[in-house]
């Protein structure tokens, strides 16, 4: 089969590799598409993960064989996958912090060599711990949507990390297909949401999917007396209840901090570099009560939830993909999505469409 093979930093190839074998309690699934994900992104460039590997992991596709072990899953059947699922009864998983379980952080699916994904090729294998992952997606539904089903619980989750009241004023910051989706599940649990972004194009669309206010930020954060009069006149000099940082700038953090209200919430969900370090005052956190908070990855238990969001459009995901890149040009997709343009969302690679 084809599989696009990651052989080092920034070197991605196209290469004929084996397809997958399963064993009796696993699943092949063919692969329709598969979403570019900025984890993936930062490992491609960084080269923080040995190679060779095949990544992609918002992949949805058909099954095409299962495990003679296999009961709860036909072939023929549409879904969508989760390379990760906790186990439920570690420490952490009592915690409900699943994304810190040790089998969480073992990747299930695979396309051959060190699992990564496996979504950038045409076969991937699921493997029996993440079966409780798979959901199939309706026949009223497409592929796509079932691909945004990953991102989309990373988004919930986090905005379930946060203690928000119908009616409350929340800033996301960055309009990118993250910030977007942060933007409409806000919007859909009764918060009134201000948007900001770089460009106009994303903010038109920002308002379109429930933003009550957009903002257009300049780019040069200590000019930010703008968007304090404005968070001033609509929280009533109140302050903002949250702010979600879907962009990694420290800049708009140090601003998040001033903008948010005593005992609000900065939560950061862009920041996910290690070794990045930023100054801020520890009084707002001490003793403006000010939380700084984190989320990363998905959390299991709302998967039913995700896919009711997606699946009835409440959430309409198709939106949000602006470009689809057969297999073979899976190296410009992630280039796309690294750089973005004015016109481009989400990205995603198809192996079921050809170059033309
Ligand atoms: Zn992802
Ligand atoms: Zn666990």
């Amino acid at each position: 089969m084809r599989a696009v093979v990651y052989r080092g930093p920034n070197d991605l190839r196209l290469e004929t590799v084996p397809v997958p074998r399963i064993g009796p309690h696993e699943l092949l699934v063919k692969v329709a598409i598969c979403g570019v994900c900025p984890t993936d992104i930062k490992k491609i460039h960084y080269g923080t993960v040995p190679p060779p590997r095949i990544f992609g992991h918002e992949t949805a596709g058909t099954i095409v064989r299962r495990g003679a072990r296999v009961r709860a899953f036909k072939t023929g059947e549409r879904v969508a996958l989760h390379h990760h699922v906790p186990c439920l009864e570690c420490h952490a998983c009592r915690h409900h912090a699943f994304a810190q379980c040790a089998q969480y952080k073992r990747t299930g699916i695979t396309a051959g060599f060190e699992p990564a994904g496996g979504g950038y090729a045409e076969f991937v294998r699921v493997m029996p711990f993440v079966l409780p992952g798979v959901v199939r997606i309706p026949a009223r539904n497409d592929f796509l949507e079932g691909a945004m089903l990953e991102p989309v619980n990373t988004v919930l989750k986090a905005v379930k990390r946060l203690a928000l009241l119908r009616g409350d004023v929340v800033l996301v910051a960055g309009q990118g297909p993250i910030g977007l989706m942060f933007t409409r599940l806000l919007a859909l649990e009764g918060m009134h949401v201000l948007a900001t972004d770089l460009l106009q194009t994303r903010l038109r669309l920002a308002r379109k999917l429930g933003a009550k206010w957009i903002w257009k930020a300049s780019g040069d954060p200590t000019n930010a007396e703008g968007l304090q009069k404005l968070v001033s006149r609509i929280t009533r000099k109140r302050g903002l209840d949250a702010a979600v940082l879907a962009v990694p700038s420290d800049a708009v953090l140090r601003q998040a901090q001033m903008l948010v209200r005593g005992a609000g919430q900065v939560l950061l969900f862009s920041h996910t570099r290690r070794g990045d370090v930023a100054a801020t005052d520890l009084a707002t956190i001490c003793v403006d009560e000010k939380d700084l908070i984190g989320s990363y990855s998905a959390d299991f238990r709302l998967q039913n939830e995700v896919a009711r969001l997606v699946f009835s459009r409440k959430l309409d995901v198709r939106r949000l993909i602006t470009h689809q890149f057969p297999l073979e040009q899976t190296a410009a997709a992630v280039e796309l999505a690294a750089h973005p343009t004015t016109q481009s969302l989400k990205v995603v690679v198809s192996a079921d469409i050809q170059t033309a």
